[in-house]
């Protein structure tokens, strides 16, 4: 009876002021290494980059055609150009191109001294040694500048930065070999549940297959952390007790599944209480409510609740934003759109909510949402159908078809 007027008196934390608490409580982890380039990829840049070259370093073709000078094109009818020689990429002319001369020229290769616009070799008709050209280019057609993409003394990428597919190309472009990156984040994470077998072992009566311990591998994983998988612990004081010690002094992090409700199997939240500091535990979410979220000597502790959705959407709002955070990502955009939903989503005003949808084209080709169906905690199946969150403020009272929602999509292509 105490503990339901302590819950009531609880106030519920929207989610965006949880957000913020939990960001102003993470510090950015210290250490850095200087990796190869390739080994840099999904790895956060420590340094501000810039550039010591011109890229491109020269002028160049954006087409196949000819070098001409924008002093020889007609203003109207027709010109004849004699070509004089070839500029290949890689291969350049090393002579001067003179009035009423032509280059050919292909993508990439360096505009010859004298040459200062692109005739496309469609535009061109070719004779013997020369070629015809017609009115309607322009000085500087087809010329790639030097120093387009990057001159020299830019800063070229911010410390910060995710390192993505396009950095690789960047660090490769301006010819640096090793890079200096985040060291990586050590996160430990268990499962808390007497019902919980492993994957290989029988099911006995009232036992259920761990599925968190995977679904956080694999939202972990992405992240790029080096995870400490230390398996599934019961529910037993002291064994959450010896468990939370030994995560705190071998990670950064620490999450845990199950176990924050007010269960009296739900020892996560005390003990987190008892060995370091709870900042807070109960958010306006639906799924995942009791969720709990403090420190254990220098780790940060997030304890996400047992039922496979609300684990998954709790991490996804809270515990990878603070990751990203301590990883030393500094730009943390995440994409959500405005769509219609062509599906009735029941809600009832006070939390706000997290349902599973499935993003897709209608046939005039406008994006629509769908619900992915019934929306209970406990059905993994509606995140594996689902290709985004429908994100239902907490004063949303329902949705009818038609409405306009808010959509977060599961993935984008880089
Ligand atoms: P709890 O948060 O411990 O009260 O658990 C809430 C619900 O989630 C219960 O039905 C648990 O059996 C289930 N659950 C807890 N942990 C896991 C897990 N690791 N994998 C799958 N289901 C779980
Ligand atoms: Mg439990």
């Amino acid at each position: 009876m105490k503990q339901d007027c302590d819950q009531m008196a609880t106030k519920l934390l929207s989610v965006a002021e949880a957000k913020q608490n939990i960001l102003d409580n993470i510090t950015v982890v210290d250490g850095q290494e200087k990796l190869a380039i390739r080994q840099t990829l999904n790895r956060i840049l420590d340094t501000d980059i810039q550039s010591t070259i011109n890229v491109p370093p020269y002028d160049n073709s954006a087409m196949d055609g000819y070098a001409v000078n924008s002093a020889d094109l007609p203003p109207t009818g027709e010109i004849e150009l004699k070509v004089i020689g070839k500029s290949f990429a890689g291969r350049p002319y090393d002579g001067k191109l003179n009035t009423g001369e032509a280059v050919r020229i292909m993508t990439g290769a360096v505009i010859p001294d004298g040459a200062d616009t692109i005739i496309m070799q469609e535009h061109a008709t070719v004779t013997e040694s020369s070629i015809l050209i017609s009115c309607g280019h322009h000085k500087g057609d087809h010329v790639r500048r030097i120093g387009e993409d990057m001159k020299t003394g830019d800063t070229v990428l911010k410390q910060g930065k995710l390192i993505t597919p396009s950095e690789l190309g960047l660090f490769a472009s301006l010819g640096i070999p090793e890079i200096p990156v985040k060291r990586k984040c050590r996160v430990a994470f268990f499962s808390t549940g007497d019902e919980l077998k492993s994957v290989g072992e029988p099911l006995g009566e009232g036992q259920i297959y761990d599925s968190n311990r995977y679904t956080l591998f694999g939202m972990l994983d992405r992240l790029n952390v080096e995870l400490i998988d230390m398996g599934v612990i019961a529910d037993e004081p002291s064994a959450v007790r010896e468990a939370f010690q030994t995560a705190s002094t071998i990670a950064d992090a620490v999450i845990t599944s199950g176990g924050v409700s007010v269960g009296e199997a739900d020892y996560v939240k005390d003990t987190l209480e008892e060995l370091g500091e709870v900042n807070f535990w109960r958010v306006a979410m639906k799924p995942g409510k009791p969720l709990a979220i403090g420190k254990i000597n220098n780790a940060a502790f997030f304890g996400v609740p047992g039922n496979p959705v609300s684990a998954m959407a709790t991490f996804y709002q809270f515990v990878q934003p603070a990751l990203q955070k301590m990883m030393g990502l500094k730009d943390n955009f995440k994409l959500t759109m405005q769509v219609p939903c062509m599906t009735k989503l029941r809600k009832q005003a006070g939390r706000l909510e997290y349902q599973r949808g499935i993003l897709s084209y209608n046939d005039n080709g406008e994006m629509i949402v769908n619900s992915t169906g019934v929306q209970g905690s406990h059905i993994l199946t509606s995140m594996s159908r689902a290709n985004c969150f429908i994100i239902l403020p907490a004063e949303n009272a329902g949705v009818t078809s038609g409405d306009l929602v808010e959509v977060q999509p599961f993935s984008d292509i880089i």
